[in-house]
Formats: C-alpha cells, sequence, structure tokens
C-alpha cells in the first residue's frame, strides 16, 4: 500500500518535471520573424534539374514547409514584405522593410531573419545595417537554387540563418548575410559567382565566423559604424536621393554625367579603374557637375578588393569628390544616399566614408 502511494507520488513529480520542462523550453525560445522578399530562395523551377526558373514564385509558408526543424529551435513567424527578384529591389521596398525590421525588433522579435534574393543582396544587407536602429540579430538568407532544384540549398540556409539569429553571441554583430555554411558582414559584402552556392564572399575583411552543426562560430566582428551607432535614420523618409553608378573604362566619355546631370541626380559614384581614376573626359565632367550643379561625387573602384584611397593620382579636395575606401560601388551608392539626407558638404561626406 505505502509502495504503492510512493510509486503515484515519484510518477506525478516526474509528469510535472516534464510539463515544466516543456514549458520553460517554449518560453526559452527565442521569436524568429522571417520576412520574405522573394527571389531564387523562392523561386520555382520547370524541372529538378534544369537552370530556367522563376524567382519570387512560392510564399513564405511554402518556403518555410521545407525546413520544420526551425520550429524545433526558435518561435517562427512569418511575413511576406515582397516576392520579386530581387534585380528589381529598389527604394520603397528598403524603407518598408527598414521600417518594419525595426518595429518588429522594438516588439517581441529577438531576431529577423530575411529571405532575399542573391542579385542584391549586398546592396539591402548594407542599407540595414546602416539603418537598423537595434543591436538585436538580423540576418539575410538567399539561395543560388531554386527550391525546386536538386540539392536547392535554401533550406539548409534558412535553417543555419535562424540557428545563428537564435544564438547569444549573434547580437551586436551588425547586419549578417548567412550562406554556404559561411557569417558574413554587410560592410564588405560581394557576390563574387554568378552560379556558385558558396557566391558570397567578404573579399577585403573576411567571413565573420562559419555555421557548424547548427551553431554559430565568431572569429572577427566589424570595426566599422553600423546599426545602433549610426547615424542614419529613415524613420521619416518617405523617398531617398537619387544616385546613379558610372562606370570608367578604355575612352569612357562624359555621356553618361551629362545624361545624369539633365536627371537631376544628386549624387554620383564612379566606378572607376585601377584606384579610383577616371578618364580625363570624365573626370572634367564630374567636376563640372559638383561645381556647377552642386551634384556629390564618391570615387570608387571597378576591382574588388582594396581601397578606393583619398589623394593618390586624384586630388579630391581640389576637385571636390570624396573617395569610398574600402567601399565597393554598390555600397557606395547606399552610402551616399543616406549621406544625402544628412549633408552636401563632400567633407563631411568624406568622414562618413571613412567611418561607415
Ligand atoms: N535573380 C535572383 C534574385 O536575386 C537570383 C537569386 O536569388 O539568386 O532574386
Amino acid at each position: 500500500m505505502i509502495m504503492r502511494t510512493n510509486i503515484k507520488r515519484v510518477f506525478g513529480l516526474l509528469m510535472m518535471m516534464m510539463v515544466i520542462s516543456i514549458a520553460s523550453n517554449a518560453q526559452a525560445k527565442k521569436t524568429v520573424y522571417i520576412l520574405a522578399t522573394g527571389g531564387t530562395i523562392a523561386g520555382q523551377g520547370a524541372t529538378e534539374v534544369t537552370a530556367g526558373y522563376k524567382a519570387g514564385a512560392i510564399t513564405v509558408d511554402e518556403l518555410l514547409s521545407a525546413v520544420p526543424e526551425i520550429k524545433d529551435i526558435a518561435n517562427i513567424k512569418a511575413e511576406q514584405v515582397a516576392n520579386i527578384g530581387s534585380q528589381d529591389m529598389n527604394d520603397q521596398v528598403w524603407l518598408k522593410l527598414s521600417k518594419r525590421v525595426n518595429e518588429l525588433l522594438n516588439q517581441d522579435a529577438d531576431a529577423i531573419v530575411i529571405t532575399h534574393g542573391t542579385d542584391t543582396q549586398e546592396e539591402t544587407a548594407y542599407f540595414l545595417n546602416l539603418t537598423v536602429k537595434s543591436d538585436k540579430p538580423v540576418i539575410l538568407v538567399g539561395s543560388m537554387r531554386p527550391s525546386t532544384a536538386i540539392s536547392a540549398d535554401g533550406p539548409r540556409n534558412i535553417y543555419n540563418a535562424v540557428a545563428t539569429a537564435v544564438a547569444p553571441e549573434s547580437v551586436g554583430k551588425g547586419v549578417t548575410v548567412v550562406m554556404d555554411d559561411k557569417i558574413l558582414g554587410a560592410d564588405d559584402l560581394a557576390k563574387t559567382n554568378t552560379l556558385s552556392v558558396g557566391t558570397f564572399q567578404n573579399p577585403n575583411y573576411g567571413p565573420l565566423g562559419i555555421v557548424y552543426n547548427g551553431k554559430p562560430i565568431y572569429t572577427r566582428q566589424s570595426l566599422k559604424r553600423h546599426t545602433i551607432n549610426s547615424e542614419f535614420d529613415v524613420t521619416n523618409l518617405s523617398e531617398l536621393p537619387r544616385v546613379e553608378i558610372i562606370l570608367s573604362y578604355s575612352n569612357a566619355t562624359s555621356l553618361f554625367v551629362d545624361a545624369a546631370v539633365k536627371a537631376h541626380v544628386k549624387g554620383i559614384v564612379t566606378a572607376g579603374v585601377g584606384n579610383g581614376n577616371l578618364t580625363t573626359d570624365l573626370q572634367n565632367a564630374l567636376e563640372k557637375a559638383v561645381k556647377n550643379h552642386g551634384i556629390a561625387v564618391v570615387r570608387s573602384s571597378r576591382i574588388m578588393t582594396g581601397p578606393t584611397a583619398q589623394w593618390d593620382e586624384i586630388n579630391d579636395d581640389q576637385l571636390g569628390f570624396s573617395a569610398s575606401w574600402f567601399n565597393n560601388p554598390y555600397r557606395s551608392r547606399v552610402l551616399l544616399m543616406l549621406a544625402l539626407t544628412k549633408t552636401k558638404d563632400y567633407k563631411e561626406i568624406q568622414r562618413m566614408f571613412s567611418e561607415y
């Protein structure tokens, strides 16, 4: 009789412990919002083996059904912000995304994962790196193969992104991209291969870390200003200043500078040769754009690595230009758009390019 009562007690205690542990596990899980914007990761091919496919064809819920495992490590909430190929990414989606990310991080989100096409992922990542006002993890993820392909890379990348998002060590790292088992910083992100699943690199600084067995391992962190240390704020903006990129090459003329001036752009970023050098024609036209039309000019380079340094072969102060340092033309365009929401002064813009 006594033994039976004891067994009952022990059983009751065990049941209670199980209920408490399930409840505390559910509580311990962090809330991760997955914001979907389209891209190949949401792409659908005609067959499992051919190359042709349509980006941004499936919804966020269909996308996440391929990785049910993420529900074991986080409370997942999903929202469809857009469903486009990222070649069509634009200022309006950027502003919407940045505002929504800030809103959610102020509410119940512990972290955000954004699914995004790879074509312009580096630009969106950098825009968010400069406009998100939180140190909670914000991670972009894409894939190089559509969801219908054999060995689709999307599900693994999404799992790794969520696993990285819930790890405490991911706080304060700025906006990152998690793909191909790597964690990459937005301050030096480049798509380096048109087809490979390992396309993204941090070509100047090296990756922030790797994801191994579903856990992030960080090996460096960014010393550039970002997120909570950024001076840029798009909360009250409904549009961004227009900035175009103009390439230099043998025989490049003033043609596109003239067109940009006519279109009343606010800024021009150059993708120069070597250390941001320009043909004489181009340089003269840009000098006039600065002096006669008040257009901000930032010199960057078409070379993938190394800084576009000030005062090398070009006297930036004399021309009223700023130099991009380690920002390639695409990130430079993003930074100049944000810089122009605050100032037109080339020296102040130069300071920003040295700090971000
Ligand atoms: N065109 C696609 C996109 O950027 C390519 C990709 O996602 O890999 O949306």
